[in-house]
Parts: C-alpha cells; sequence; structure tokens
C-alpha cells in the first residue's frame, strides 16, 4: 500500500517535471516575452490566451520586479542596454491592442519597465479584424501610438495589414515591410527598426525583404530564449497566455521555453 502510494507520488512528480521541463538545462540569450492584449477575458472566447486580465499581468510585472528583473525594449537589448544591476527581459506587444496603453502602461511604468509595442500600421484605431470574433478588440490610434513612445515603449512594425508574409508578391511585401515603416515612423515621429512577422510567419525572402526596408531585427513566434548575438531576423520568444497559470508564466521565464 505504502509503497503504491509512493509510485504514485513519484509518477505525479514525474509528470509534473516534464510538463514544465524543468530538467532542461537553462540556455543562453535574454528572455523576450510575447503578450498580445493586456485586458478582461470575454465568455467562452479562444482567444482568451491571447488576453492577459491586467490584475495577472500586474502579478507578473511585479514578480519579475521582486525576482530582479527589469522590464526593456527591443531596441534597448540590440543597443545593449543593460538595466543596472538588474536582468533584462524584454517585453513584447503584437498587434497594439489599446488595451496595453490603458491597462498595461500605467503597470509597466510603477516599475520603470519599457516595452516594445508592434503596431498594425493600416489599422490605427480600428479592430483586429484578421481575427474572427466580433465585436473585435480596439486597437490604438494615432494618438495612442504618440502615447506610448512617450512613455518611452518603442513602436516596432507588425506589418501593414497583418497578412502572413511568405508568398506575396513584391509589391505587397515591400507595402507591408517598407510601407508600415514608413506610416508609423511618421506617426510616432521616432526610428522604427523592430518588426513582428505577422502569423509568425517567415522564410528566407521574408527576413531578406524586412532586413532591406531597413529593420534591424525581427521576432518569430518560436519558443526560446532571444540570442542577441545570433540571427536577428528570426529572435524566438516565450509566449504568455492569459489562460495558464501563473507557476507556467515563473517556470517558463527561468528555462526559457513554454509547454505547447
Ligand atoms: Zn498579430
Amino acid at each position: 500500500m505504502i509503497e503504491a502510494v509512493g509510485a504514485a507520488a513519484s509518477l505525479s512528480a514525474l509528470a509534473f517535471s516534464l510538463r514544465f521541463h524543468w530538467w532542461r538545462p537553462a540556455r543562453r540569450g535574454v528572455p523576450i516575452l510575447m503578450y498580445h492584449q493586456v485586458g478582461p477575458h470575454r465568455t467562452g472566447s479562444a482567444l482568451n490566451k491571447w488576453r492577459v486580465p491586467g490584475h495577472a499581468f500586474r502579478r507578473q510585472v511585479e514578480w519579475l520586479a521582486r525576482k530582479g528583473y527589469r522590464g526593456i525594449s527591443l531596441r534597448g537589448l540590440l543597443e545593449g542596454e543593460r538595466p543596472g544591476p538588474e536582468k533584462p527581459v524584454v517585453i513584447t506587444f503584437d498587434d497594439g491592442f489599446d488595451g496595453v496603453r490603458t491597462v498595461g502602461l500605467p503597470i509597466l511604468r510603477e516599475h520603470g519597465f519599457l516595452a516594445t509595442v508592434f503596431v498594425v500600421a493600416g489599422r490605427l484605431g480600428g479592430i483586429d479584424d484578421w481575427n474572427d470574433e466580433r465585436p473585435g478588440e480596439r486597437l490604438v490610434d494615432a494618438d495612442g501610438i504618440r502615447e506610448l513612445a512617450a512613455g518611452g515603449l518603442e513602436i516596432g512594425s507588425h506589418g501593414m495589414n497583418h497578412r502572413n508574409l511568405i508568398g506575396l508578391d513584391e509589391e505587397s511585401l515591400a507595402l507591408e515591410t517598407a510601407g508600415s515603416r514608413r506610416v508609423l515612423e511618421e506617426v510616432a515621429g521616432a526610428p522604427v527598426r523592430s518588426f513582428c512577422y505577422p502569423f509568425g510567419g517567415f522564410d528566407d525572402r521574408a527576413a531578406e525583404a524586412v532586413r532591406g526596408a531597413g529593420y534591424r531585427a525581427a521576432t518569430v513566434i518560436r519558443s526560446g530564449l532571444g540570442d542577441p548575438a545570433g540571427d536577428l531576423y528570426r529572435l524566438r520568444r516565450i509566449p504568455v497566455r492569459g489562460t495558464d497559470p501563473f507557476l507556467d508564466f515563473a517556470l517558463a521565464l527561468t528555462r526559457g521555453r513554454s509547454k505547447f
């Protein structure tokens, strides 16, 4: 009986360790967190994994600060910014949801954290019409972008129309990369040098188009630590899901990966 209980206990411990990958060694690189919306869940919505409620976001930022991390932008990472004695963690938000401005920004500022917001240049003040759910979530408008930039956040591009870059004709590829950069630089009044592939879609041609359009880095949707000494047009990130328990966040961050 006692043996059976012991076996059950060690089995569940094994399942726990497999789930969280804590048996994997820590690897080289800097964690780059991938967020989307900061805001409340919707009943029964499949998109809730990309919505981190404000209270959960606050808990994560407070945990990071307590653990000696300091949130920086992707630009900060590439420029070798070292936030004093603190460990850098790059914070990124895809899609440019307005909740990042209204809910996320005040929490970041309380802790002196910076971040990068990847905005869809052709949807300023619109909704996330590339998702099926209606009503859509509100996206930042031009004033919102200026507010984020004034708060020290980096504005990056997430394309002009949130199109997957793979297989686009030359003209569309130029519009999504160089075109979106021009629009956002005009609005933000600051250089736009970071790109995030919509739907995580990239290949060699897309990466070359992004580089050729004047960006110096691009992020993908693949789990892992970002290596500033590696390929800057394929920077991996750690997805932060609004439906995961807090423990997943802490373990994924320290191990540079998360479960899929
Ligand atoms: Zn997106």
